[in-house]
């Protein structure tokens, strides 16, 4: 593997997650057509969205404590152009992730749009319901590394309605070319939130034709999942964080108390059961299990990568961020050195059982490391070992872009002539 972060934007994403930037008074960030850093991150992230080389999408922490121990400034120069230096010494000419026309957009009803969605990377994010309830018992339970209920009432709405959120929808497939839309949501008393999600899901699909990725606690009616991929979902993920049992329920009281890591890993396999059944499609669906790589020691996070991937999931990991606020502000952050060999087991493992990594155009995701982009952590010898399979992949990519376009076209020429509400009804 490459070293020199100057030379391997993998290892820069990395040690960027693990040590934050500070941003240099030369760098206005709104001003230079920027993303404002917002909270609503699902309770991950908070940074400063930026394209490190390689067209490798980020979100840097910026504003955590631990970000003043970093030697990493983000600054402009004379000329214009943006850099990551350590000190004063040029690492990667990067880039800020273009602020879009409608984030200084209302919807028709007058909420400001990135009160109902905002892009996290390439794709575009909506948390539509109220908090997470693990935030609003009495005896709060939430995940002890998550800000959602810090944030909502700050940069997100809590009300959004099915209009507003298609609307949303349609400006950021007109303006900003997503394929993708993820709904996200917290914990509710008696499993309502598939019940929830689905107008939105149909709604969304209907009127922009994108992938839809659907994230919630897991339902005990598996059956559920089976609907959802007949509604035109094409991904289904279940974080449950932690794999090592006892730090699962120290770090996620309230998932333990409520489901259990079992009905997770549970909906995980199934889910991907579900994949394998449908053969190969040109309408995907696919299962993630997401973990926060970081809290639990390593061993445990490569584990839980295999033992993923070998139910035929894609793994899903997220370097711990201590946001602040939040119950584990004061937790350092994991060593860059310590996750290299968690997101190195994470290509390889994919890359061995075959998944289809890094097919879906367009989406390039800021808070996490993506399985394809951990290639860069892995020896040579690893690389040419998959060779072949990541030429499968490219062949792949190539194919799935010509139909997901051609429908994704045929979907905006329908909205253009109806409207989008009209088109998310018709
Ligand atoms: S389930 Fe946990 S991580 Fe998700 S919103 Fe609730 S408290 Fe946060």
């Amino acid at each position: 593997m490459e070293r020199d972060i100057r030379n391997n934007p993998g290892l820069l994403k990395l040690e960027l997650y693990c040590r934050g930037a500070h941003i240099d008074d030369s760098l206005r960030v709104k001003d230079e057509g920027g993303r404002p850093i917002l909270r609503t991150r699902a309770g991950l992230g908070s940074g400063l969205e930026v394209i490190l080389p390689d067209n490798m999408w980020t979100n840097i922490p910026v504003v955590e404590p631990f970000v003043r121990h970093s030697p990493y400034v983000v600054r402009r120069r004379e000329d214009g152009s943006v850099w990551v230096d350590e000190g004063r010494e040029p690492i990667a000419e990067v880039k800020l992730a273009p602020r879009p026309g409608w984030y200084d957009r209302k919807t028709s009803t007058g909420k400001l749009m990135t009160a109902v969605g905002t892009l996290q990377g390439t794709y575009l994010g909506v948390y539509p319901a109220k908090v997470c309830e693990y935030w609003t018992e009495r005896d709060r339970t939430n995940c002890k590394f998550c800000s959602v209920g810090l944030n909502l009432g700050a940069d997100d709405a809590d009300d959004k309605k099915v209009a507003e959120v298609v609307e949303v929808a349609a400006a950021a497939r007109d303006e900003s070319d997503i394929t993708y839309v993820d709904f996200n949501t917290g914990h509710y008393e008696g499993e309502t939130y598939l019940d929830i999600l689905e107008p939105y899901i149909r709604a969304v699909k209907q009127a922009t034709g994108v992938m839809i990725g659907v994230q919630t606690p897991p339902h005990s009616d598996l059956s559920r999942y089976d609907r959802l991929k007949k509604l035109g979902v094409n991904r289904v993920s279940f974080c449950f964080e932690i794999y090592d049992p006892e730090i699962f329920v120290e770090t996620c009281p309230g998932k333990a108390e409520r489901y259990g890591l079992k009905r997770y890993l549970d909906a995980v396999e199934y889910n991907a059961r579900l994949g394998k059944s449908a053969g190969l499609s040109f309408d995907p669906w696919v299962s993630n299990g997401e973990i926060i790589a970081g809290i639990e020691p390593p061993d445990s996070s490569i584990r839980a990568i295999q033992w993923i991937t070998g139910v035929g999931a894609i793994p899903t990991v997220c370097v711990f961020r201590p946001l602040c606020g939040t119950d584990y502000e004061k937790v350092p952050p994991p060593r860059t050195e310590e996750m290299v060999p968690v997101f190195a087991a994470q290509y390889e493992a994919c890359m061995r059982a075959g998944l289809p990594i890094a097919v879906a155009p367009n989406v390039n995701v800021s808070l996490v490391m993506l399985p394809w982009e951990s290639r860069w952590l892995v020896s040579k010898g690893v690389r040419r070992r998959f060779a072949l399979g990541e030429a499968k992949m490219a062949a792949m990519r190539r194919l799935f872009r010509r139909h997901l376009y051609g429908q994704l076209h045929r979907a905006d020429a329908a909205r253009r002539t109806a409207g989008p509400i009209q088109a998310a009804t018709a």
